[in-house]
């Protein structure tokens, strides 16, 4: 049964979908991957879906899968589907473009973080709702971080209770994302990075461990456990 977003939702939500994956070794775009017997794709676009203020959903697809994405997603929840780009950073600008008037509130969210719960797609907005311009879901980092030289000799300890390892989805008020996209130069990995760039506080949340960034087979490995304990 295809889910429904909420006409009256004030949050749309982007999905680059159009990397290639190389990491998870030879095969589909990683999107595209099965997990438990379905894409990535399926399983973060439902989740998505089923949080309440959700109004609009824009998937970046591979450029060469923008007919069979759509065909894929279209049992899951009403989404748009436009052709990605070389970099994450082009595949998030073309969504961007994408969205229709109405929602106030743009996430950005990989389609990696396949098992990311609703609940946090709805506390990254509720965050944005609530002044903040640029929301950022983040969790402690437990190993010790240490900065290393080219021949890999330890130059120091980074102080890790400063650090936190950043997920998604990355929540902003429409209009900073659209100005941060717009004056964007070198690409980067995450669309917080583009705002901070433009002097704009970025603010933290709680991540969720579920949202973990499906990159190399042992995290798909660790996924489908999670499904199968109820993710
Ligand atoms: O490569 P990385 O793991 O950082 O990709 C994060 C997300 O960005 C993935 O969901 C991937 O599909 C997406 N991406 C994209 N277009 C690209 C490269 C990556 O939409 N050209």
């Amino acid at each position: 049964m295809t889910a429904q977003l909420n006409p009256r939702g004030d949050v749309a939500v982007l999905v680059p979908a159009a990397g290639a994956g190389v990491r998870l070794g030879p095969g589909a775009p990683k999107a595209l991957r099965l997990l438990a017997g379905e894409p990535l794709l399926v399983h973060a676009v439902r989740r998505i879906a089923a949080a309440p203020s959700v109004h609009t959903i824009v998937v970046a697809a591979p450029a060469t899968e923008v007919e069979a994405v759509r065909a894929m997603l279209a049992p899951v929840a009403p989404v748009t589907v436009v052709p990605g780009g070389a970099e994450r950073q082009a595949s998030v600008a073309a969504a961007l473009a994408a969205v229709p008037a109405g929602p106030e509130i743009v996430l950005v969210h990989d389609a990696a973080r396949a098992l990311t719960p609703p609940h946090l797609v709805e506390s990254v907005a509720a965050a944005v709702r609530d002044g903040h311009d640029a929301v950022i879901p983040v969790l402690p980092v437990v190993d010790t971080i240490k900065e290393v030289d080219a021949t890999e000799r330890v130059l120091g300890t980074v102080d890790r209770s400063a650090l936190r390892a950043v997920q998604t989805p990355q929540g902003f008020r429409r209009s900073v994302l659209v100005a941060a996209h717009r004056s964007a130069g070198d690409a980067l990995t995450d669309d917080a990075g583009l705002v901070e760039k433009q002097g704009i506080a970025v603010t933290c949340v709680p991540g969720s461990e579920l949202a973990l960034k499906i990159t190399r087979p042992f995290d798909l490995a660790l996924a489908e456990h999670l499904l199968t304990t109820g993710a």
